[in-house]
């Protein structure tokens, strides 16, 4: 290979792995409470949205190159039922949700802990994986990006992949003792969501990891 050749190849493999901040669109759609709510709380919105991707990306991976490319990352905020949903790189958030916030005197608090529950599925890996652990791995970003909702608190009893905050939790209290599962886990999960993961990264299957957590509190 002569000289040019190699530079050639070499710029080639930096522009394909070189991590590219997503582009970001915010769009609200109404003049309700909620939206309104928004706007004032974020009057730079694009802004704070593109560090919620680069907070969660940072989060969920050791290296941003290991993220997926999602294009631009769309944002809408409108009046509708439910709390937020997200649909491969579109986010919907209920301005009506938002309203309903309002009272409590943390409506910022919680626009920023749902947009980022919301981008964790944007970003994560989700092949085969149970919806518990989806939903899981979405509220311990939430929780180490310092975004936990107030009610969260660690619960006796129930299951490992019963979702959220109950699966954040537990999350939580296995990747302090063994740094990097959470992000481990979801880069495997871009081939698929296999039970031994579990014992391959902690040495014991997700049963005996959920009875030594439940004990130890
Ligand atoms: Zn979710």
């Amino acid at each position: 290979m002569n000289k040019i050749t190699f530079i050639v190849i070499l710029v080639c493999i930096t522009v394909v792995t070189c991590f590219q901040v997503p582009n970001v669109t915010v769009e609200v759609r109404g003049e309700d409470e909620g939206c309104k709510a928004f706007k004032q709380s974020f009057p730079d919105s694009k802004r704070v949205v593109q560090e919620i991707v680069l907070r969660v990306i940072d989060l969920l991976y050791k290296n941003r190159d290991q993220a997926p490319d999602k294009g631009t990352v769309k944002v809408i905020v409108r009046p509708m039922d439910g709390v937020a949903y997200t649909a491969n790189n579109e986010i919907n958030f209920s301005s009506t949700y938002i309203a309903k916030v309002i009272p409590s005197g943390r409506v910022k608090e919680e626009m920023l802990g749902v947009l980022t529950h919301e981008m964790t599925h944007v970003f994560q890996y989700n092949v085969q994986v149970p919806g518990g652990l989806i939903e899981g791995i979405a509220d311990f970003i939430r929780l180490r990006a310092g975004l936990a909702a107030p009610h969260w608190k660690k619960e006796h009893g129930g299951k490992w992949d019963a979702g959220y905050q109950k699966t954040a939790m537990f999350l939580d209290f296995v990747d302090k003792k063994r740094p990097e599962l959470v992000r481990d886990m979801n880069y495997s999960f871009r081939l698929r969501y296999q039970d031994s993961i579990w014992k391959k990264l902690t040495g014991k299957d997700v049963n005996a990891n959920f009875d030594e957590y439940q004990k130890s509190f």
